[in-house]
């Protein structure tokens, strides 16, 4: 990890300040953490995690972020971790939700429960390949809270984080069911080119 990055979105920032990015438009999180930015070796564990099927590898990654966590005292700013969920479609084509697990070894490292407050209503195409505009329509109702969370500070977890809008819409469905706090921690920050 680069020291100095945005503590709202970890891209790099001078002097770990704020970025003009989040000040100009405060993301629905209150704070990212990162393992480290999405480059070697990260890059290379995310994505055979992702595409292998290699699920061991997600307890290690889980246990790195969950070290990070302790290292950092974030683990002290949340109650409880949220795995990313995936489409049932998705997961049944995995068999599992790699987020989930990466977030089970974290929740474990960091002395942290799982919940799982979060439901995904539908697939989603990866934001990535869409303008800003498009990306917010289609994740318009793509996440539900699956309880109310009254003043619940929450970690939501997931493998990678590029453009943040994915987390910005999970995080804005737990602060629509009462999330107080809502952090994503992720294994791997893409950084922009
Ligand atoms: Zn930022």
């Amino acid at each position: 990890m680069p020291p100095e990055v945005c503590p709202s979105c970890a891209l790099p920032s001078p002097g770990g300040a704020i970025c003009g990015g989040c000040l100009a438009h405060p993301p629905a999180f209150d704070a990212t953490l990162a393992v480290g930015p999405y480059r070697f070796p990260l890059d290379r564990l995310v994505t055979r995690l992702k595409y292998a099927g290699q699920l061991p590898l997600a307890a290690a990654l889980g246990e790195r972020l969950g070290a990070t966590a302790r290292r950092t005292g974030a683990e002290a700013r949340v109650d409880a971790l949220v795995p990313m969920p995936l489409a049932p479609v998705r997961q049944r084509e995995r068999g599992a939700n790699q987020a989930r697990e990466i977030a089970r070894e974290a929740a474990r490292i960091a002395g942290l429960p799982l919940s799982g407050a979060l439901r995904r209503t539908r697939h989603t195409a990866p934001q990535a390949s869409l303008a800003r505009r498009e990306r917010a329509r289609s994740l318009r109702g793509a996440f539900v809270a699956t309880r109310p969370l009254h003043g619940a500070r929450l970690a939501l977890v997931d493998d990678v984080m590029t453009s943040g809008a994915t987390a910005a819409a999970a995080a804005a469905a737990l602060r629509r069911a009462g999330a107080s706090r809502v952090e994503v921690w992720v294994v791997a920050r893409s950084f922009p080119a």
